[in-house]
């Protein structure tokens, strides 16, 4: 066939389920019907399987969405440079679009993180510059960092993950009408838990929209996190306390992402860690699912909600990455005993601990 033919002419005949490289590969994810938890509950417990967007987590929708926008409004011309402050799943996604799109990628993170983070950053071909673990209030903190290092450099964008209002629209757009359509428009109640906000607010305000405001919006929160309060004291931020195994997920304050959202919320679901991790064993074990802490806290406040709301109902919430970025802390014996979490696995599921 002739090089000169257009991708058009080329693909005369494919399918919508082929796609076109990496960025064509995000979203569109399944929708997963936990058996066995909608059989216990009498609704159905659906999770959206965002673990299987190419990147590998539901932040690849976010790092496309924040990319896109820069391009629409100018900002990033091809060969700028993309500069993040974050400590995992964001910048694996922004390193993946860059090389995509052909982006240098530039990624501040605090030295606490895994190397194995670290290494996948590089070999996704991102620049990455550990930093101190500082408080957000000091300059030196990693997202200050971020934002200096762009402004300072032509043609390059801060994509600002936690108030660039882009990344919820992302799910506005993708995400939540995906659910919708997945679910023939029959959705009660979702829940997730947040980090930046943009999943739980966007695919909330898009699944009100269609649904005439029917469909209820739980936030599901971590130990450590500050919103759960904020919800339930009807607009309080507590002092922080505690923390939580979850990676990724958590806040301090009303991201420009969660916005005025929270006020449009039905409730929160306060979940501790020895639910969360119960629930990441039973996952593995009954659905043959393989998760990150954040998807197993997700599904244990969305049975919550089922058991608040009452059969025949139909409740749907995030499974956000896998077990592989996490599995030597989530699957080892003596990290499940430091965390004081090896009496929360069931007798029957202690068999998974295997390292
Ligand atoms: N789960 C995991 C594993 C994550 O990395 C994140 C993003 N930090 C979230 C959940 C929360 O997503 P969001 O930032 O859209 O609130």
């Amino acid at each position: 066939m002739s090089a000169a033919l257009g991708a058009k002419a080329l693909t005369r005949g494919f399918t919508s389920r082929t796609v076109d490289g990496f960025v064509g590969a995000i979203g569109n994810t399944p929708l997963i019907r936990l058996k066995k938890l909608s059989e216990k509950t009498g609704c159905n417990i659906v999770a959206k399987g965002e673990f299987q967007n190419p990147g590998g987590s539901v932040k690849d929708r976010a790092a496309l969405g924040v990319i896109r926008d820069a391009e629409k409004r100018g900002l990033l011309k091809p060969g700028g440079t993309v500069v993040e402050g974050t400590a995992g799943n964001t910048g694996i996604g922004l390193a993946h679009v860059c090389r995509a799109r052909g982006y240098r990628c530039v990624i501040f993170m605090p030295n606490t993180q895994s190397q194995e983070k670290i290494d996948l950053l590089r070999m996704l071909g991102a620049e990455v510059y550990p930093v101190p673990a500082v408080a957000y209030e000091n300059p030196k903190n990693y997202n200050h960092q971020a934002r200096d290092f762009a402004a300072d450099l032509p043609n390059a964008i801060w994509t600002d993950q936690f108030d660039n209002t882009a990344n919820a629209e992302a799910h506005y757009l993708t995400t939540g009408p995906e659910i919708w359509e997945q679910t023939g428009g029959n959705v009660d109640a979702f829940t997730c838990a947040t980090g930046t906000g943009g999943t739980l607010a966007g695919i909330g305000r898009a699944l009100k929209e269609k649904s005439d405001g029917k469909t209820q919006i739980w936030l599901a929160d971590p130990p450590g996190s500050m919103l759960y309060s904020y919800v339930s004291s009807g607009g309080k931020l507590s002092e922080r306390s505690g923390g939580s195994i979850t990676e990724g997920i958590g806040q301090g304050r009303i991201t420009n992402n969660l916005g005025t959202f929270v006020n449009e919320l039905s409730g929160a679901l306060h979940i501790p860690d020895n639910k969360s991790i119960a629930m990441l064993y039973d996952l593995l074990d009954t659905e043959g699912l393989y998760l990150g802490a954040s998807s197993a806290l997700n599904v244990v406040a969305a049975v919550e909600l089922a058991q608040k709301l009452g059969p025949g109902k139909t409740i749907a919430t995030i499974l956000c990455d896998g077990a592989y970025r996490y599995q030597s802390r989530l699957f080892s014996k003596a990290w499940l005993k430091a965390k004081e979490l090896e009496a929360a696995i069931p007798e029957h599921l202690k068999k998974y601990a295997v390292l």
